[in-house]
């Protein structure tokens, strides 16, 4: 890893008032789960791409909320890995917004086991661990047990993940929210993500456009890598712990 570059990000975020976290599925793939686009991506999985889509809730509602269902079982059984925990520490005591393209709650955990709070991870495509019903959008305290089985309290309706599928659009609240951080941060935390996946990725070069400062951690280059004024090539499980230890 590179000392020189470790050092200047922790000093442009030790500087900072306002930071934006941006991430993507990288930050997840060292606690084991697979990234969209990397060798055994998701998008080589036939099923994702057949029931992450709004047609197969319309289509085939059974065998599209089982899925579902076995998909938040599977990621319910990851734990945040070092990427996680260390991203809580630098966040909680700083001015910092966490917007993230991730659908798992690995990062909630990570601040609930640090003993950290933080109001909120907004969470750019929903969240696996949040549930709506499909037809009259009213969202559930707690996702039910068994997504097969449960129905809208007030219309009848299918209950579903608050997820954003294929052919869906983004949940404004959350975009909205970055785009506000955006406009103010001044430095951008690039973490685990490709930056291909849009609108999403306007986030980064708007911050920019804005004077924002922005800091890529991924080991392998992306589509924002030409925009960052600091490129560190790792694992955010690997990095994110050593520059917390810098601003410690
Ligand atoms: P992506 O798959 O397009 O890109 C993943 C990026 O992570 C790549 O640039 C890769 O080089 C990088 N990466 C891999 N291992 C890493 C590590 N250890 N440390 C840092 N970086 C690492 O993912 P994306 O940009 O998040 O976009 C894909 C979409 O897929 C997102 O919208 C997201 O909703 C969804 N998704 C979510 C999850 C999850 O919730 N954990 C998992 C897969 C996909
Ligand atoms: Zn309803």
């Amino acid at each position: 890893m590179d000392k020189r570059k470790l050092k200047r990000a922790a000093e442009l975020i030790d500087r900072a008032g306002h930071i934006l976290v941006f991430a993507g599925s990288g930050l997840s793939a060292e606690s084991g789960i697979p990234t969209f686009r990397g060798e055994d991506g998701m998008y080589s999985n036939p099923d994702v791409l057949r029931y992450a889509h709004a047609d197969a809730l319309r289509e085939e509602p059974e065998a599209a909320l089982a899925w579902f269902q076995k998909m938040r079982d599977m990621i319910d059984d990851y734990e945040p890995n070092p990427g996680h925990y260390a991203l809580a520490r630098i966040c909680a005591e700083r001015d910092c917004t966490i917007a993230t393209q991730n659908v798992d709650r690995l990062l909630e955990s990570a601040f609930l086991r640090e003993g950290l709070t933080k109001e909120g991870i907004w969470h750019l495509h929903g969240s696996l661990f949040r549930s709506r019903c499909d037809v009259c959008d009213e969202p559930l305290e707690e996702p039910p047990t068994d997504y097969t089985a449960a129905e809208c309290d007030e219309c009848g309706g299918i209950i579903r993940p608050d997820v954003t599928l294929f052919g869906e659009m983004l949940p404004e609240a959350p975009y909205l929210r970055a785009q506000g951080a955006a406009h103010v941060a001044d430095v951008v935390l690039l973490l685990g993500t490709s930056g291909i996946v849009y609108p999403a990725a306007t986030i980064p070069g708007l911050a920019r456009s804005h004077g924002a400062k922005l800091i890529e951690i991924n080991p392998n280059p992306t589509e924002l890598s030409e925009i960052a004024d600091v490129v560190i090539r790792g694992k955010t499980g690997e990095v994110l712990p050593e520059i917390d230890r810098l601003l410690a």
